[in-house]
């Protein structure tokens, strides 16, 4: 079989990403989960994780917890996605702690864990206003807190946690984690003794690292994307991040068909592959490629960036990118392989695709 798509990880990129974040967050009282879940869980990031000083490995899939359980790293597994009901036995079985927000699950993981003969960490998530997960209610997380410490005796109440800037793309502020140490101290209090751990958020967090301002009482964040792709808090909030890797994946791809053609296609426009419907610049006649890469492989188009000069990505469909490549700097054949840097949606579905092979390189480029 081809080797062609294929993600490149560069493992030793991956552990200096890994000991840079870990050295920060550690300066700044703060330890880090390593959150493998946007490379698919590959057994070698996680050992790398591991081997760099994350303080537990996670995941929001369970199958990516069983993977780092037979890597037995020996650190504690964090299931960050709230569980499902119908996974409670495996999130005993797989996670030492997970994150929660829900008390009807919360008793069925301690029912579980009873069953097991284990004893389960949980962390109660409130919702500081990104509507995702987590408790809206203040009095209702105060409850299942007092429940969790006092019932539910398969259940380690291990702290409270928050996540910011998914869903509703709400900044992780001062003022937002500040009300989370508030929530913190109001369950401490309803408890009687002091938590653990308290879970500023992930990524988009990381930039009160960076700027020195996190509040004093948060000693926790989960890192994947800074780790992995280190890209956003550059692309869109201006960090300099040049002491990091953004090139631990790299796609590489191989040319199937160049021609001269059209820009704009020829005959009446409907909707495309995916039901939409496009616009199409007119450039007049230009050279393009075809890379036997697809939406399949890499979720959009516009997820991946020609590491050539002169090279634009236009479009594709399920298994075939469309590029320009008129002003590309070399001469481009079919048979070419072609790479490219990924963000973190490609990286995603490029180490989730069952088509793409997986390969490692170790040394320094
Ligand atoms: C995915 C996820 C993270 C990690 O997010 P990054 O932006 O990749 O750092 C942290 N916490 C939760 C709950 C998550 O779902």
């Amino acid at each position: 079989m081809t080797e062609f798509p294929q993600v490149m990880i560069n493992l030793d990129y991956l552990e200096q990403n890994v000991r840079t974040v870990m050295g920060r967050c550690a300066d700044a009282g703060v330890s880090v989960a390593g959150v493998v879940k946007g490379a698919t869980g590959i057994a070698e990031c996680i050992e790398v994780f591991a081997k760099g000083g994350a303080t537990q490995i996670a995941s929001s899939r369970l199958e990516q917890l069983e993977t780092a359980k037979r890597l037995d790293t020996g650190l504690p597994l964090m299931l960050i996605r709230i569980p499902m009901m119908s996974e409670a036995a495996d999130a005993v079985r797989l996670a030492d702690i997970s994150l929660n927000s829900e008390i009807t699950v919360l008793r069925e993981l301690d029912r579980q864990a009873g069953i097991a003969g284990k004893r389960h960490g949980v962390i109660l998530m409130a919702d500081l206003g990104d509507l995702r997960e987590g408790f809206w209610d203040r009095t209702e997380l105060i409850e299942a807190a007092v429940e969790v410490e006092t019932n539910l005796q398969n259940l380690e109440l291990k702290g409270v946690g928050t996540n910011l800037g998914c869903y509703g793309a709400i900044q992780p502020t001062t003022e937002k984690l500040d009300e989370l140490v508030s929530i913190a101290e109001q369950v401490e209090k309803a408890v009687g003794r002091n938590l653990e751990i308290i879970s500023g958020g992930a990524t988009s967090s990381y930039m009160r690292i960076l700027d020195g301002n996190l509040p004093e009482r948060i000693n926790h964040l989960r890192i994947g994307e800074q780790i992995l792709n280190a890209y956003d808090l550059e692309k869109y909030y201006g960090y300099d991040l040049s002491d990091m890797h953004s090139d631990v994946f790299t796609l590489r791809a191989e040319v199937v068909e160049v021609k001269t053609k059209p820009t704009h296609p020829v005959g009446e426009v409907g909707v495309d592959a995916f039901g939409r419907r496009l616009t199409y610049e007119d450039r007049g006649i230009r050279r393009r490629a075809i890379v036997a890469v697809g939406k399949a492989d890499i979720g959009d188009s516009d997820n991946i960036f020609p590491e050539d000069g002169g090279i634009e990505v236009l479009g594709g469909s399920s298994d075939h990118t469309i590029l320009d490549v008129e002003d590309a700097e070399r001469d481009i054949k079919p048979g070419d392989i072609l790479n490219f840097a990924v963000n973190y949606g490609a990286m995603l579905y490029l180490t989730g695709s069952a088509n793409v092979k997986i390969r490692f390189h170790k040394s320094a480029k």
